[in-house]
């Protein structure tokens, strides 16, 4: 039998209790004959609490000092595992990132895995050991410790699942698997047996912070079968993969939204000369993730364009636009905060034209308004207020049969 990759969250090891719990649960997957590769996360709400540590020193901290810190969650959580493997009676060793041979790019904060050296955790599974390996961080090429961005221990544990060959990659998480929409917000939510990699995709983008949108990337592009299921029972998960079924013909497969998205609006008094490319170099080269953009130029219409980004660049990107302004050549620069994204995903949309006139039918009978709007050929996105991002969400699982009984009645 071949290798799996098992990856527990947060709150599935949050106590020593719980640790427990997964110990006996990753021996029960060694006798039946596997090897096993274990990547874990900071106990329960460790990382939060690191942040919030370094937050009552300075409200801008180094990079390089917050990836040295937040990387010490991880690390309390392999050698506690590792411990509790031991105390049944099996046999395991934990690393931290660099020891497990994840090489990432020289970026602080959300750097990306380029290469996984695979000599010790293939010499130790050899031996029989149960291999348990901190999620979420790395090194880089000058041997510094780098973190790959909130929810990257998923990342981690389908990296490794590649670079292993492993036969799956499980991920074990507080919910059974994935749902139409997040569970904890729209009650109606349904799991889903079977969803492909390109939606699951859009809706780990899209905020469903079920999976970090790395890992599903990962695991697509290096077809790793790869299934969510929960980490307190038995229940059958959610398999991620390339081909499935068109389930009860629904054109619509989930609803995901994310909160926190700030619209900035440049306007210029002179046709754009080329600045529009300059205002989203200059913005990707201090990594700023620019995500929704509408642009308008019409005669008699002062020139002007609008694009989304999360919150947390707020303050970065308007001191970017602030120092450059000259270089930029633009007027004036607009914001308006307390904004959320709702977006719908599936790959029946693309044949099926109409979805997001619906969409909007739906949103205007609710009377909340849409301040933006991005599609693809899977999703649409709409920018909405954030204090009735709820509403949306819960109001297009409705109108696209998602809940339960609705499912029925669209078979
Ligand atoms: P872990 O600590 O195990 O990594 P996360 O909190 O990162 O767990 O992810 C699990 C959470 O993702 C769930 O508790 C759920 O609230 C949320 N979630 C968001 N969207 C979905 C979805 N479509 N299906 C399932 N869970 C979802
Ligand atoms: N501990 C990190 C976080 O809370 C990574 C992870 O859990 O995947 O974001
Ligand atoms: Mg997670």
């Amino acid at each position: 039998m071949g290798c799996i990759v098992m990856k527990f969250g947060g709150t599935s090891v949050g106590t020593t209790e719980k640790i427990l719990n997964v110990a006996k649960r990753i021996l029960d997957e060694k006798k039946r004959g596997h090897e096993v590769v274990v990547v874990v996360s900071a106990m329960g709400k460790t990382t939060d609490e690191l942040l919030s540590l370094a937050n009552e020193i300075t409200h801008e901290p180094s990079k390089r000092e917050m990836d040295m810190l937040l990387s010490t969650g991880e690390q309390i959580t392999i050698s506690l595992l590792s411990l509790a493997i031991m105390q049944l009676g099996g046999e395991a060793i934990s690393y931290t990132g660099w020891q497990a041979g994840i090489l990432t790019e020289s970026v602080h904060r959300n750097a990306r895995i380029i290469d996984i050296d695979r000599t010790k955790v293939e010499r130790q599974l050899k031996e029989g050991k149960v291999v348990i390996v901190a999620g979420f961080q790395g090194v880089d090429q000058y041997g510094e410790i780098t973190t790959l961005g909130r929810g990257g221990s998923d990342t981690t544990a389908v990296a490794l699942a590649s670079a292993l060959s492993a036969e799956r990659c499980d991920i074990y998480t507080d919910v059974d698997g994935i749902y139409t929409s997040d569970p904890r917000s729209v009650k109606t939510a349904r799991k889903l047996s079977e969803i492909a990699y390109d939606e699951m995709l859009e809706l780990a983008h899209l905020g469903a912070g079920v999976l970090h949108p790395r890992s599903v990337e990962f695991a697509k592009n290096y077809d790793v079968p790869l299934v969510v299921r929960s980490s307190m029972s038995a229940e059958e998960g959610t398999m991620i993969k390339e081909e499935v079924q068109m389930e009860n013909n629904l054109i619509v497969r989930g609803v995901a939204f994310e909160s926190d998205i700030v619209r900035i609006t440049v306007t210029y008094e002179v046709p754009f000369n080329g600045s529009l490319a300059k205002i989203f170099t200059t913005l990707a080269n201090h990594h700023i993730d620019v995500d929704i953009i509408v642009q308008s130029i019409m005669d008699g219409i002062t020139p002007s364009v609008s694009f989304s980004i999360k919150k947390e660049d707020f303050a970065e990107t308007i001191r970017i636009l602030n120092s450059e302004k000259e270089v930029l050549g633009y007027t004036d620069a607009d914001f308006e905060v307390g904004l959320s994204k709702v977006s719908i995903v599936g790959s029946g949309m693309v044949s099926n034209p109409g979805v997001a006139a619906r969409m909007f039918d739906r949103l205007r009978q609710e009377g909340i308004p849409i301040k933006m709007v991005s599609t693809s050929e899977i999703k649409v996105s709409v920018v909405v207020p954030q204090s009735e991002m709820l509403q949306a969400a819960n109001a297009l699982h409705d109108e696209y049969g998602l809940s339960p009984e609705d499912a029925e009645v669209s078979l």
